[in-house]
């Protein structure tokens, strides 16, 4: 039986809802919007409300943490390889060898000591993630990300000297501010350091990220129900 079955609606249909609603914040942004991926963040959920969503046709999956995403994603992956896997939380250094074999891309580049040990994981993997340095947009103490006039030579660094991939830049507003603010100012900076990818936007606002340009939003309750 699944957790989420007090909600409204099937996981299906919630699925169709947030899917319909990215399509019509992006054409309500017309040229400011641009194509953008649904993320499912299916973490401390399980198979019950995962299969349901892969029958709909969802395939990128996010989770927030290695362990939990180890213990879930191999099995089903076996079955839909087409699955894509994304890391949307915190990365420690010690976990960056089972990171960059099970997932596709990771969104939380966010120090020196990371990118280079990601850098040397995907080397010696032979294989290619899709990285998002994170930005603390908000610049709060305690959250992750680079702080914003940290973030263009920490990306040059990425870039020139590890030879890393970075495909854009993520944020996670503060829950008490406007979080198109974030989103206008995360993308102000992506043009500025000619990123094309912007990781922004969660079930509260994910409309609105649409509207600023997100690639990728991240997706959770909206869908699979509360945690
Ligand atoms: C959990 C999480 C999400 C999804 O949050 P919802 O509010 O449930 O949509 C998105 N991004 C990150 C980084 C998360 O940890």
């Amino acid at each position: 039986m699944s957790r989420n079955e007090g909600e409204a609606g099937t996981l299906a249909e919630r699925l169709e809802h947030v899917r319909a609603r990215m399509a019509a914040a992006a054409k309500e942004a017309g040229a400011l919007a641009r194509p953008c991926e649904l993320i499912a963040v299916s973490k401390t959920f399980g198979e019950a409300e995962i299969l349901p969503a892969l029958e709909a046709g969802q395939r990128i999956f996010g989770e927030n943490r290695v362990q939990e995403a180890k213990a879930k994603w191999p099995a089903l992956k076996v079955r839909h390889p087409d699955i894509k896997l994304h890391l949307i939380g915190p990365l420690q250094s010690n976990k960056t060898k089972e990171a960059v074999e099970l997932f596709d891309a990771i969104h939380t580049i966010d120090r020196p000591k990371i990118a280079q040990t990601v850098a040397a994981e995907m080397a010696k993997q032979g294989k290619r993630l899709e990285l998002f340095v994170e930005v603390n947009t908000g610049e709060e103490p305690q959250k992750a990300g680079v702080m914003p006039a940290d973030a263009p030579a920490f990306v040059a660094m990425c870039r020139e000297e590890l030879k890393l991939p970075i495909a854009g830049l993520m944020c996670i507003p503060p829950v008490d501010e406007e979080a198109a603010v974030h989103f206008a100012f995360l993308a102000k900076l992506a043009r500025e350091l000619a990123l094309p990818g912007l990781s922004m936007g969660m079930s509260g606002d994910y409309e609105t990220a649409v509207q600023f340009g997100a690639t990728y939003v991240r997706v959770g309750s909206a869908i699979f129900g509360g945690r």
